[in-house]
Parts: C-alpha cells; structure tokens; sequence
C-alpha cells in the first residue's frame, strides 16, 4: 500500500517534469527571448490599451526576428488572442513559462 503510494507521486512527477519539457520543446522562440516579450508588452500596454489584436506582439516579433506565424499560432494554443490575453493567459497556462 505504503509502495503505491509512492509509487503513484513519482508518476505525478514525471509527468509534470515531461509537461515541461513538452512545452519547452514547442516554444516558439528562446525563454530568454519570450520573457523579455511579456515585459515588453507589459509595458507597451501600461501606456497604450489594446486594441484587441496582437499588433505589439507582431512588432516585437518583427523586431526581433522571430517567425511571426509559429509565434501566433503558439499563443492562440495558450489562450493568447490579443496583446491583452497573451499577457493574461499564455505565462500561466504554459509549463514552460511558469514558476
Ligand atoms: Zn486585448
């Protein structure tokens, strides 16, 4: 009994640890490059409302060089609609970007 316990948090914990990794292998851009795109954006939207599309996401990506399409499709996965719902959504609900 005591064994399927612990039998059972291993389980739990390579799956969380697989999540993570699944996620970080689907990233459409280096972490370093994203997490700097959500502090851009916080910024930009601090000063701007969004418009309810992903005009600051596409100029940062464009500035960055990034593939703009893999981008878009990535955070429509995560939630990420508009420039607002990527910063609402996408960081939370990606393994890879949480904690
Ligand atoms: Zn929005």
């Amino acid at each position: 009994m005591l064994h399927d316990v612990a039998k059972t948090k291993d389980l739990t914990k390579s799956n969380r640890k697989e999540e993570r990794e699944k996620a970080e292998a689907e990233l459409p851009a280096p972490l370093p490059v994203l997490r700097a795109m959500f502090e851009w954006l916080e910024k930009k939207l601090d000063a701007t409302p969004c418009d309810h599309t992903h005009r600051f996401t596409l100029q940062y990506a464009r500035t960055n060089e990034l593939d703009e399409e893999a981008l878009l499709e990535w955070l429509r996965d995560y939630g990420g609609e508009c420039d607002c719902e990527v910063l609402a959504q996408v960081e939370s609900s990606n393994a890879a970007l949480k904690g």
